[in-house]
């Protein structure tokens, strides 16, 4: 089942004179239960790519279908629902709250959505994400790989439909990456059966089940027409 398709997607930016091509025509299916990584170079359209397949930029031309419903097409308030409600995001910088502890910050952003948190859920994603004993640490109490892991629960909790990764293991060393990239695709293919990540690391992004890579916008492997890197 294709749980997200792209079509003919383009996103131009304007800088002045220059039209920067951003994403130059990206035709892309991601199946229910996909690990996807998607590599380049800095400046390749990874980001854009990202933004756009999470709703968090309106595409210059072309189609974004999550799950059956059109993000390019929806308003601003329609999107913002649909983008709280399928979509999981990751960063690289981990983004939580430091007054919170880590229990404190996965739940915000249920209760924020008026939903009472499922204790018994958030407890078995600390489980899998070998974070049980750091579930009342403050953040700066964690290291790097168990804030991510805490950022990675966060995503979990809310259940969306899709994970989105940009860049999840950016900060972290190479060792600590392997790990936290390892019970990442455990827990998220498990418990939300389908991730997208962005990385430039080659050795990360070995760790997906495809690959796909981006040159100045375009997919020049592992896109629609490349049967072969399947
Ligand atoms: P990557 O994530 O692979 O490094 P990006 O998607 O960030 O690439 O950028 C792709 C291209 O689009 C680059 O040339 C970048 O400078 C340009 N770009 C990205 N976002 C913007 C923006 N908001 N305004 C103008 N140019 C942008
Ligand atoms: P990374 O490659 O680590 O993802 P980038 O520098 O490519 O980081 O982009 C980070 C964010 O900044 C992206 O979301 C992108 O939209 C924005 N961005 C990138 N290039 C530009 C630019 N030239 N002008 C404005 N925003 C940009």
């Amino acid at each position: 089942m294709v749980i997200l398709s792209v079509k003919g997607l383009k996103k131009y930016f304007t800088m002045g004179e220059n039209i920067v091509k951003a994403l130059d025509g990206i035709d892309l299916e991601i199946q229910k239960g996909e690990f996807l990584a998607i590599v380049g170079t800095s400046g390749s359209g990874k980001s854009t790519l990202l933004n756009m397949l999470g709703g968090m930029d309106n595409p210059t031309s072309g189609e974004v279908m999550i799950d059956g419903h059109d993000i390019s097409k929806m308003s601003r308030d329609e999107l913002t629902i649909c983008r709280r409600r399928k979509i999981g995001f990751v960063f690289q910088n981990y983004n939580l709250l430091p007054l919170l502890n880590v229990y404190e910050n996965i739940v915000l952003p249920i209760k924020l959505d008026g939903i009472q948190p499922d204790d018994t859920y958030i407890d078995t994603i600390l489980k899998l994400l070998n974070l049980e004993s750091k579930k009342y640490a403050m953040p700066n109490q964690l290291s790097g790989g168990q804030q991510q892991r805490a950022a990675l629960a966060r995503a979990l909790a809310a259940k969306p439909t899709i994970i989105l990764a940009d860049e999840p293991t950016g900060n972290l060393d190479s060792k600590t990456s392997q790990d936290v990239l390892g019970l990442m695709k455990v827990s998220g293919l498990k418990l939300v059966q389908t991730i997208v990540m962005i990385t430039h690391n080659e050795e990360i992004a070995q760790m997906a089940d495809r690959i796909i890579r981006l040159e100045d916008g375009k997919i020049v492997k592992g896109g629609a027409d490349d049967v072969e890197s399947r």
